[in-house]
């Protein structure tokens, strides 16, 4: 077991914490403060045991000078400052004097934010390529490590693994309780387990198909990345996605999962992907060579239906159509419908397939909505993940 935040005396200690601040900014203003909030409960915490409170984030990717101007996390001060009714003192750099002198005269339940750890990047990658020195140097700050930032527990970063590497370490809340919401899918999940599989390219789910085929009883296959399996089963597809270099793979699949892979039976195409256009409703082997499939069909909807209804586990990753425009979000939406009706443990992950899930107001109606996309899904992968293996035992 990994230590956390509570395995520590932290008063008067000064205390790391990386949060996953990346949010989604606008001119300034931030468009959805979930991330945010969702940290919160760690700092609170520091704040009631009266640390020292350091806290550090990346936002979006820096490489050049003016994307400095567009990531600073000053919105993001403003912002916790607002949600905590406290002051954040906001340090505008990554290293140097200013920083060291204001961390230095901290009392006990202040709190910094130090600028965007990205900015370093523009220094040779320091951030991103996990620089051993300025690891070192962020370390040399404070007392004790605490990573909250599942978002970017698959990375190997200074802000995580480097810090982690020189002082005492553990988790924050949100990443302990993101890790154990999504242990129980991958540690003995309640059967039946049906997992749905969506999105655009079969190459990036590879991982994640190759680990959970293997626990689960069915695995659900629709939007883009099933017409490379379908193509994979000798039908037609038209103008559809198609990773030609993955049919193989998706062969190999069919072959050995026989039982356990479910292809859609119909889908809707349309000839060209925008609003109002019109759609077609076709059967496997009436797509003609210029129609697109962009969602999944109702007849599917229907088989689908058949091996959700009496599951107890079930994990979803990728949205099953074109859900951004409404003509192929149907499918994307009725899954939504049937699986919150279900008793199942529902989990959904994956950075659209969260985005769905808010869209179409299902967030609160599912059992887990993972705030880490890629994270989550490297997670499940049961990869090494070494800025979260780096942490302390107990
Ligand atoms: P996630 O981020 O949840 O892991 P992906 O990134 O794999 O999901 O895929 C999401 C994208 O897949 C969405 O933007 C959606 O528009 C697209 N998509 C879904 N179905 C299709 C389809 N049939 N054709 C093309 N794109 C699709
Ligand atoms: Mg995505």
């Amino acid at each position: 077991m990994k230590k956390t935040i509570k395995d520590y005396d932290l008063g008067g200690k000064k205390v790391i914490i990386r949060c996953d601040f990346n949010v989604p900014v606008q001119n300034g203003i931030i468009k959805d403060e979930s991330r945010i909030k969702a940290s919160l409960k760690t700092i609170r915490y520091a704040l009631k045991n009266n640390a020292k409170i350091i806290l550090m984030s990346h936002l979006g990717r820096i490489k050049t000078e003016e994307d400095k101007q567009k990531y600073t996390l000053k919105p993001i001060a403003e912002s916790l400052s607002k949600h905590l009714r406290k002051k954040i003192i906001f340090i505008d750099e990554t290293h140097g004097p200013k920083l060291e002198k204001a961390i230095k005269n901290m009392k006990e339940k202040d709190i910094i934010l130090i600028e965007n750890t990205r900015f370093e990047d523009l220094n040779g990658k320091k951030e991103s390529n996990n620089d051993k020195n300025l690891g070192q140097y962020w370390a040399s700050l404070g007392d004790i490590f605490i990573n909250d930032a599942f978002g970017t527990i698959h990375r190997s970063h200074a802000s995580n693994l480097g810090i982690a590497s020189n002082i005492p370490s553990g988790l924050g809340f949100l990443v302990e309780s993101e890790i154990k919401k999504l242990t129980k899918l991958t540690k003995n999940p309640k059967k039946p387990y049906t997992i749905i599989l969506g999105g655009s390219k079969v190459s990036d789910k590879i991982g994640v198909i190759n680990n959970l085929i293997t626990q689960a009883d069915y695995i659900l296959i629709g939007g883009g990345m099933a017409f490379t399996f379908l193509k994979a089963a000798g039908f037609g597809i038209g103008s559809s996605l198609c990773e030609k270099e993955k049919i193989p793979f998706c062969k190999e699949m069919l072959d050995k999962y026989s039982d356990k892979i479910i292809l859609p039976i119909d889908v809707i195409t349309a000839t060209e992907i925008k609003e109002n256009v019109q759609t077609n409703e076709r059967f496997l082997g009436e797509i003609a060579e210029e129609e697109i499939g962009l969602d999944i069909g109702p007849k599917t909807v229907e088989v689908f239906k058949q091996y959700l209804d009496d599951c107890k586990t079930i994990f979803w990753n990728g949205p099953l159509g074109y859900f951004e425009i409404k003509a192929f979000s149907n499918g994307t939406k009725k899954i939504f419908d049937i699986i919150v009706q279900t008793k199942a443990y529902t989990v959904v992950g994956g950075g659209d397939t969260a985005r769905a899930a808010v869209t179409f107001n299902y967030q609160d109606k599912v059992s887990h909505v993972s705030t880490g996309g890629g994270a989550a899904l490297a997670y499940l992968e049961e990869k090494e993940l070494p800025a979260l293996s780096i942490i302390n035992e107990k």
